[in-house]
């Protein structure tokens, strides 16, 4: 019996590949591809199914495109690199999914001051933000029970001991993460606002010393918790990705700007943002209003220092934050002022 055309095809390929197993699959689509050929070349010829012929090839033409697409995707690791930076992406919506209730700290990026509206109660920018009228109510001035505490630090007695186990001293930073046995106890400045009950008194001497001065200086962000200030980290890594850096420099740039969490002052109580009535932003250019100034001359003299000052980035590795002060007592607090050294060198040089 004479075979067919397309029986002998089918047995010259199996025979091949049987011979040479590496042959297998070329076989198989050399012989796909001939009889498709053949097929279509016949019923063209013979005007019939001349549409579905049409068909075929399309969709042959199609198959081989996304075929090839994968071999060279897969050759050239395009896939592979795509599935890991979805991950990553992935990765990140999650951990961050939860974040937009609240309101964290990339302040940085408000650029039309103009458009600033004081609002006590929610500032700016949509941050609590508090003057000593806020907290007092208006036409009060505060009065420390501790009058032996009142008016700026006494001489400091040359015969003062520092003490590394003292709570005021503790060194917070990104070697130094906060001790897992640290304690303290909270206390309330007004409504929400809360720091480490001991250091309100001196706080809210500086605030009415301001006030008496004319100034009327703002406190916010006291104390925050982990989850918030892990909320305000993530936030600005998503922040810089979104400027196109990797996750990588991302993380990088974010930790020179806002600390890592679980190494924040912010979460232990003794650190505050303080602007004022007028002035908001969390941005360098503070440092230039009367109220930035004062606080840089006498911040010392109630027990806050400026933790992050111009020209110790390389020590603190945090750029210069005129807004940020950190409480530790108005012993050591005159001497780092002038000395002019931060808590990183106050505690290479005192204890
Ligand atoms: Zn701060």
């Amino acid at each position: 019996m004479k075979k067919t055309f397309r029986e002998k095809m089918i047995v010259k390929f199996t025979q091949l590949a049987k011979k040479n197993e590496l042959l297998r699959y070329p076989c198989l689509t050399a012989l796909s591809v001939i009889l498709g050929g053949y097929h279509i070349c016949r019923h063209f010829v013979t005007n019939t199914k001349r549409y579905a012929s049409v068909a075929f090839v399309i969709i042959f033409f199609m198959n081989s495109c996304s075929f090839s697409f994968a071999v060279f995707a897969e050759r050239t690791g395009f896939i592979k690199a795509q599935e890991t930076y979805s991950a990553i992406v992935e990765d990140i919506d999650i951990s961050l999914a939860v974040e937009t209730e609240i309101d964290p700290e990339p302040r940085i990026e408000i650029e039309d001051e103009t458009d600033l509206e004081y609002n006590p109660k929610s500032g700016a920018t949509g941050v609590d933000v508090y003057t000593l009228d806020d907290i007092l109510g208006s036409d009060e001035s505060y009065q420390s029970e501790n009058t032996q505490e009142e008016g700026i630090s006494e001489e400091l007695a040359e015969d003062y001991v520092f003490v590394s186990t003292d709570w005021r001293l503790v060194l917070i930073n990104k070697q130094h993460p906060i001790p897992e046995d640290y304690e303290f106890k909270l206390g309330k400045i007004k409504d929400g606002l809360l720091c480490d009950e001991r250091i309100i008194d001196d706080l809210l001497l500086m605030m009415q010393a301001a006030k008496n001065d004319g100034l009327n200086i703002a406190i916010q962000s006291p104390y925050r918790t982990s989850d918030r200030q892990e909320s305000n980290f993530n936030k600005r890594i998503k922040l810089y990705m979104g400027q196109g850096m990797s996750y990588m420099d991302a993380y990088k740039k974010a930790s020179q700007v806002i600390t890592v969490p679980g190494c924040s002052e912010h979460e232990i109580g003794l650190a505050l943002d303080i602007t004022s009535d007028t002035f908001q932003p969390l941005i360098q250019e503070f440092a230039d209003t009367e109220e930035g100034k004062w606080l840089a001359e006498h911040s010392y003299e109630y027990g806050f220092i400026l933790r992050y000052p111009s020209g110790k980035e390389y020590i603190t590795s945090i750029e210069y934050e005129p807004w940020h002060f950190r409480y530790v007592g108005r012993e050591a607090a005159k001497v780092m002022y002038e000395e002019g050294i931060c808590l990183e060198e106050f505690w290479d040089k005192y204890l």
